[in-house]
């Protein structure tokens, strides 16, 4: 089997092939003529390891309304995506025929934050070696964002130290919300200081809404990604901006995916509403500053160049990274929307793999 087929049985695992699907293989394959492609490092992309699946599905079997095990539920009950956070040779396979040179792992949603505290202490540390010994062998193919557990910050910011100093991870996973609490509070704050002292960035993946918001999303799918997840995680975002925890942790970066979590749609409003009621604000900076200073986005699940485009113009190219959202999203098509996308070639590189190179120090290709 040749590349190519590799590439095509890849597009019609993922469901791609449709009536333009000769042209889409083709754009996929496009920028390669003779030449090695532009390097291509995906952000955003879930991984897990036989433990936490076991423990999430035991915890969804209690009788619980919790919208995150609600979901869970259709999970345990198969589906060849949650197989894939497990089959590291069916993914780099697919990374080979797509020539996707990195995927920057992490542990699926939500990670170990439904956990007992002393549980989510060890699976964070279960998972952070296994991730950390899938990079060792796979070095040039895998970089890894660090699990913790907000439960117990002090803890967290002992696991991150070891995460970066002692692991070589990249950055840090949350999803979102920790016993419906968000990481404004001074409770959270040791976790806030290691991430700047660490000088790594902390992924605020998305969640379903949590239980003091989940009543208006249990019906017509609404808790998940069609409209929940960036409810939960965008409200997240802006409690940290606006709580002026950027003041007090001035150099630490958050990073957000699904295009910001709809945060640059409402940027304007947010910086017209924050100068209206200057006098009430926590923070000294607008949310626009905060939002340009301190996060960076990216791609993932959100395949729609005039969204890019938007974002871009708004924040600038260097705050918007590649990501998939593997094995929630398929591959291939988020490869072509990158290679197609209406941006200059220096744009490409940078959201291909420069600004990832950057954020989570990974070396560039030399
Ligand atoms: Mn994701």
């Amino acid at each position: 089997m040749n590349r190519r087929h590799l590439l095509q049985g890849g597009l019609i695992a993922a469901g791609a092939l449709s009536a333009t699907g000769t042209a889409l293989a083709a754009d996929v394959a496009q920028p390669r003529a003779g030449a090695r492609p532009m390097r291509r490092i995906a952000t955003e992309e879930a991984w897990s390891i036989p433990e936490h699946m076991e423990a999430m599905t035991a915890l969804a079997q209690q009788p619980s309304d919790n919208l995150d095990l609600v979901s869970r539920r259709g999970v345990t009950t198969g589906g060849a995506r949650y197989a894939n956070l497990l089959d590291t040779e069916r993914r780099l396979a697919e990374m080979d025929a797509l020539d996707i040179d990195m995927q920057v792992l992490s542990l699926t949603s939500p990670g170990v934050q439904m956990l007992r505290v002393d549980r989510a202490n060890a699976m964070a540390t279960l998972a952070n070696d296994r991730l950390a010994a899938l990079i060792a062998r796979h070095p040039k193919r895998f970089a890894g964002l660090a699990s913790f557990a907000p439960q117990d910050p002090a803890a967290a910011a002992r696991e991150m130290d070891r995460a970066v100093n002692q692991l070589g991870l990249s950055g840090f996973i949350v999803n979102s919300h920790t016993d419906n609490r968000y990481l404004d509070e001074p409770f959270f704050w040791p976790i806030l200081e290691a991430a700047e002292a660490l000088q790594r960035p902390i992924y605020i993946h998305p969640r379903a809404p949590a239980d003091t918001m989940a009543k208006p999303f249990r019906d017509y799918g609404m808790h998940a990604a069609i409209w929940g997840f960036q409810a939960e995680t965008g409200t997240h975002a802006m409690r940290l901006i606006l709580s002026g925890v950027f003041d007090r942790f001035p150099r630490l970066q958050i990073i957000l995916g699904h295009m910001g979590e709809s945060i640059p749609y409402n940027l304007w409003r947010a910086d017209h509403w924050f100068n209206e009621r200057r006098p009430d604000q926590r923070s000294s900076l607008a949310p626009s500053a905060i939002f340009r200073r301190n996060f960076t986005i990216t791609t993932s699940g959100v395949e729609d160049a005039l969204t890019l485009r938007y974002c871009i113009d708004l924040l600038g190219a260097d705050r918007v990274m590649w990501a998939i959202d593997y094995p929630y999203q398929a591959m291939a098509p988020a490869v072509t929307a990158m290679n197609t996308a209406p941006v200059t070639e220096a744009q490409r590189a940078l959201l291909f793999h420069g600004n990832a190179e950057r954020v989570f120090h990974i070396p560039p290709l030399v």
